[in-house]
């Protein structure tokens, strides 16, 4: 089956908005092996999109169309398919229940241009839009061979409404029948790539089914899983098998699943322990409390903390005593992480110690970071060795550090 896909809108074609459909959508076809040949994108102008919908049916065998759903009058795409097939609109007393109900739960009256989300082009299928009032419209046109059909479906623009209606009522219309692929990831830390390779044996090994491939990104590794099968069952189940093989290969270097981040999955750990945090960084810039304070709800476990140079640190530890400097060494990061653990009175505390004065061409000197961990009765030092740039060293550190805590609150 070959694809195409037609975005629809002049605030596309004027520059305004990016299309980010087109290339989202081809993503989901290709992950149940469906082809995308091209991408187009059109301003709302009726005769240039009826135009370009001509060509589309006779050289593709599904268009996905996004854009013109709407109830205002540059929305034009309903119109366009009934000129494409020369047919009127006409209405869909469903449809309209179904748009005067949801204005009535919001408690506003129905304007009258919202009639037309209503209207289909004759012999064309309303499809379900359960967070708009737009519902998509699904047609089977024939080609002029006389022999074949072209399947198409127009969904709303709006990103949070047609990725659903894809998913639910789409997507399932077009992989009748054909092979199904399933993608997963699962995200690895404290483990090289080479070495990930040679743990996990024969799975990397090329024309196996489910295929694993390995990929880095700032010290993460993430394994990717592509299973193919007649169901999204039988995908699933191949992926589930191949998971496990990897748990028993690689352990605790996993830590996460598809988006998943070290900093997601220690918020969690935290809570789950009711445990609270605080951190002090020098020499990242306050990356680790930007990390940390990205998941939704760290507030309630992460208390903030201290972004500092190493000189002045400890006035800000502990104000109002004379300190010496710290020293970049391990002993130096236990010491601040153990200061900070007693100022915020957090059960665990992060401290990083970067060196601002590496230059990054020289390997020699090593180790280039500390990162510590304190809780009330011990402390936790990991050295780490970076030659890489500054804005890569920064993230590298700042996983350290996470990960630090990860494998000891999974210990418990
Ligand atoms: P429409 O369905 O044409 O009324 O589009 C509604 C809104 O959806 C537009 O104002 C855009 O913000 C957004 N939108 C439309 N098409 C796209 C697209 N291809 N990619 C991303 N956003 C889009
Ligand atoms: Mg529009």
């Amino acid at each position: 089956m070959q694809a195409e896909i037609i975005a629809i809108g002049s605030e596309l074609t004027n520059g305004e908005k990016l299309d980010t459909n087109s290339q989202w959508l081809s993503t989901e076809l290709a992950a149940v092996g469906i082809s995308t040949h091209f991408h187009t994108t059109i301003a709302d102008n009726l005769d240039e999109i009826v135009t370009q919908f001509r060509l589309s049916v006779q050289r593709s065998d599904l268009i996905l169309i996004t854009g013109g759903l709407g109830p205002t009058l540059d929305d034009l795409t309903r119109q366009t398919l009934a000129e494409l097939t020369g047919t009127d609109l006409v209405l869909d007393k469903k449809s309209m229940e179904i748009i005067e109900a949801m204005f009535q739960k919001r408690s506003r009256e129905m304007p009258e241009r919202n009639r037309i989300q209503a209207m289909f082009p004759r012999g064309a299928e309303p499809i379900k839009n359960e967070h708009g009032t737009a519902p998509g419209i699904w047609m089977e046109v024939p080609r002029l061979d006389g022999k074949s059909i072209c399947l198409i479906a127009a969904m709303p623009g709006v990103p949070s409404e047609m990725k659903p209606m894809f998913y639910q009522s789409v997507l399932p219309r077009v992989t009748r029948g054909t092979n199904m692929i399933r993608f997963a990831r699962i995200n690895c830390f404290g483990v090289g790539e080479s070495q990930t390779e040679e743990l996990l044996g024969d799975i990397t090994s090329r024309g196996r089914d489910p295929e694993v491939g390995i990929t880095a990104h700032e010290a993460t590794i993430t394994l990717r899983i592509k299973a193919m099968g007649s169901s999204v069952e039988e995908c699933e189940q191949k992926i589930a098998e191949t998971n496990i093989l990897i748990q028993e290969r690689l352990g605790e270097y996993i830590f996460g699943y598809e988006d998943e981040e070290l900093e997601h999955v220690v918020m969690m750990l935290l809570s789950q322990k009711q445990q609270t945090l605080s951190t002090c960084e020098c020499g990242t810039g306050g990356l680790l409390s930007y990390r940390l304070t990205e998941v939704n709800g760290s507030a309630d476990w992460y208390t903030g903390g201290i972004i500092s140079r190493l000189e002045s640190v400890c006035e800000y530890l502990d104000p109002g005593t004379e300190h010496a400097a710290v020293e970049f060494n391990a002993a130096g990061a236990v010491l601040i992480a153990q200061a900070t653990q007693k100022k915020y009175q957090t059960d665990f505390a992060l401290a990083i110690l970067l060196d601002p004065h590496q230059s990054w061409q020289d390997a020699s000197q090593v180790p280039q970071a500390y990162v510590a961990l304190a809780n009330r009765e011990s402390e936790w030092v990991d050295e780490i060795g970076l030659t890489v740039n500054r804005a890569i060293a920064k993230s590298r550190v700042t996983k350290a550090a996470l990960n630090l805590l990860r494998r000891n609150l999974i210990l418990k």
